[in-house]
């Protein structure tokens, strides 16, 4: 049972969540940016007669099957996370770029410090890495995390990461701005509410055979933790196509946007496994109405340790950038560079930090 109450009242709130725990439910009280609500689990809704005519009831869901929380109705006007200075789901497109995995600090400063130059909006790199093959790269670990924190310190850029372990959550928070649950563990529900409690923005990932359905259950979960700054990541789903490694399912974009308040990124790296195929479909999802992207960029993608294949160079992340500029302007958005005027003068990488941010581009 969810109940939504008209205004934060405490002494109306009280009384209902009293009211639903002698009916025996486990309460919850979610205060989130978008409203007030009491949330009874632990038995099935058919009990709490009388709720509904209780003071500063506004509405009590008892038949939640899809997502309350996560309902663009809860929400009309669209969420907007913090990730670093700039809102995902704002005007502002989010550019979240860097290597699939941090494999040495060379390599994630030289990433950084390049993706921030030409406009990124964070920067991305695996510690721990979900591998196909238990024989393959599994990351850096801990020196991994503080590898890429350093590296965000230098250029002024959040960090995101992905947290495979529940357990590892607290000794991950310090080093990171922002958790992403990978792909396969979009359903991990310990994870997801692990995330929710954590106290820092998520980047969800769709699973690779997920219904759009059933991930927005899953952010559901980490909502219902009371965490509201849930970003969901389309990264291609599994199809009968062999040429590409994943179907970049685009449709996810206006579909999504009209069920749920939450913002939409688009992986095209992931989504393609191509190198040749992530600029084309960059251009296509911001085209689509994507509130951002997330991109694998490497210094030297022929010898990454992991996803070099789809993996653009510095070059390629810098016309990815052109390229999606005039698209985003079509569409309304707007790619902010730090140091417009530097922007393709080819003058190298400059820290964010103290500079602020350029002209709009
Ligand atoms: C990644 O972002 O490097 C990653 C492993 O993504 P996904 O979970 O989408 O496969
Ligand atoms: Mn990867």
């Amino acid at each position: 049972m969810i109940v939504h109450m008209k205004d934060r009242r405490e002494a109306h709130a009280r009384a209902v969540a009293s009211a639903m725990a002698s009916a025996g439910f486990e309460v919850s009280r979610l205060d989130l940016p978008f409203g007030l609500f009491l949330v009874g689990l632990g038995r099935e809704d058919d009990g709490g007669e009388g709720i509904e005519s209780l003071p500063g009831v506004d509405w009590v869901r008892r038949d939640a099957k899809g997502p309350v929380l996560a309902a663009r109705e809860r929400h009309p006007e669209g969420s907007q996370v913090p990730l670093g200075g700039i809102p995902v789901g704002g005007e502002d497109l989010a550019l979240i770029a860097g290597p699939c995995s941090v494999e040495g600090r060379d390599q994630i400063r030289t990433a950084a410090r390049f993706v921030a130059s030409y406009g990124a909006t964070a920067l991305r790199g695996g510690a721990f890495k979900p591998r196909t093959s238990p024989y393959s790269f599994q990351g850096l670990g801990k020196e991994g995390l503080a590898l890429l924190r350093d590296a965000g310190r230098a250029t002024g850029l959040p960090v995101v990461t992905e947290i495979m372990e529940p357990s590892d959550a607290e000794a991950m928070a310090t080093y990171v701005d922002c958790f992403q649950v990978g792909a396969r563990s979009m359903q991990n529900f310990p994870l997801l509410r692990t995330v929710g409690q954590a106290g820092k923005p998520v980047v969800l990932k769709r699973g690779p055979s997920a219904s759009l359905s059933e991930f927005l259950l899953a952010a559901e979960y980490v909502l219902l933790q009371g965490n509201p700054d849930v970003i969901l990541c389309e990264r291609g789903i599994k199809t009968f196509e062999t040429a590409t490694r994943n179907t970049l399912d685009l449709n996810a974009v206006p579909v999504l946007k009209a069920a749920t308040h939450l913002p939409v990124l688009v992986d095209p790296s992931h989504g393609t496994g191509r190198q040749d195929a992530v600029i084309p479909m960059a251009r296509a999802a911001v085209a689509a109405g994507a509130d951002g992207l997330l991109v694998e960029v490497h210094p030297d993608p022929d010898h990454a340790l992991s996803d070099g294949d789809q993996s653009l160079t510095l070059a390629q992340f810098r016309r990815l950038v052109e390229e999606i500029r005039p698209v985003a302007e079509a569409v309304g958005r707007r790619l902010r560079v730090p140091g417009a005027s530097r922007f393709g003068a080819g003058t190298g990488p400059r820290t964010r930090r103290g500079s602020g941010w350029g002209a709009l581009i």
